[in-house]
């Protein structure tokens, strides 16, 4: 695998992809969890081959309606769940002023409990958790000695003291309040999920909470509404592709690099050409921590022409 992202870098496709599909798109990149060194080599590539904006900034423009005003090959920088490392390059992030959205799960963020996918201990896969109901998959869980609320010694997130000293440069949003696939959760407990992380960012950290990343970037239209009502304006879905002026706000589209420190690979993936590889070989590009596809992620891919 290694060498095909080394042919692609150097065929020029990339390169392509960067300069003619890019240029007048939105790119909005998904990370997770990276290191120093990765983020080190990874951004400084990033902000000398994109003019890297932020998620607010685009919102505006989209609610003006001036795109025009955004530069050429404008790019987002995200990363979901709050995992603790995402401190350590802070520092990176400033001093290459890239700005960034993370993404909290608020109900994990500031405490020692943990993302259930990083604990699955039942014997199952996490992906085939993942297609279970809600009620079905913390039962699972449970079983196995994990519920979300237990505190463990280690923390995985971010403390209250990272996020209200990172929050002058970061641009903290929503990613529910444990984590569940939201399709997978009856209408009240989707609901709870969306409403509670909202307010709990919001009071606990005095935070603008305007935009959302769904959990494993499943959504559905009750999950789009229920954001509506609650106040979003705009999600990220883990869709491949760019984004334009005719981009639905609440299905914004990503390219995932799953957080490789390969930088060949962070490359190809960045340009969209890989996931564009993936689509036509009938694969999704997937979540940061599979590529495996799940039938609530089944969706129609496009590429926006
Ligand atoms: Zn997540």
């Amino acid at each position: 695998m290694k060498l095909a992202f080394k042919i692609l870098r150097y065929s020029g496709l990339a390169f392509f992809f960067r300069e003619y599909f890019q240029r007048n798109k939105l790119s909005i990149l998904m990370f997770h969890d990276i290191d120093r060194k990765t983020a080190k080599q990874s951004f400084e590539y990033l902000a000398k081959k994109y003019n890297i904006i932020s998620l607010q900034t685009y919102l505006q423009a989209r609610q003006s309606g001036d795109l025009k005003a955004l530069p050429s090959k404008a790019m987002i920088i995200t990363f979901d769940d709050g995992h603790k490392q995402n401190y350590e390059i802070y520092p990176i992030l400033q001093s290459l002023g890239v700005p960034a959205t993370i993404f909290l799960c608020s109900g994990i963020v500031d405490t020692h409990r943990h993302y259930w996918f990083k604990e699955n201990k039942t014997g199952q896969s996490t992906d085939s958790l993942k297609k279970l109901s809600h009620q079905e998959r913390l039962q699972q869980l449970d079983a196995a000695g994990f519920q979300p609320e237990k505190e463990f010694e280690e923390r995985q997130a971010l403390t209250s003291a990272e996020i209200l000293e990172m929050k002058s440069a970061i641009d903290f949003q929503g990613h529910t309040v444990f984590h569940p696939c939201l399709p997978t959760c009856t209408p009240a407990e989707a609901k709870w999920e969306i409403d509670t992380s909202k307010q709990e960012l919001a009071s606990k950290y005095d935070l603008k909470i305007n935009a959302f990343a769904y959990p494993n970037g499943d959504y559905s239209d009750r999950d789009i509404n229920l954001l509506k009502e609650a106040g979003y304006q705009l999600a990220v879905t883990v869709d491949h592709g760019y984004n334009d002026a005719n981009t639905d706000l609440f299905r914004l589209k990503r390219l995932s690099s799953n957080d490789t420190s390969n930088m060949d690979e962070l490359i190809v993936k960045a340009s969209g050409l890989w996931g564009f590889i993936k689509k036509l070989s009938g694969n999704k590009p997937g979540h940061g921590w599979t590529d495996e596809v799940t039938p609530a992620k089944a969706k129609t891919l496009s590429i926006n022409k």
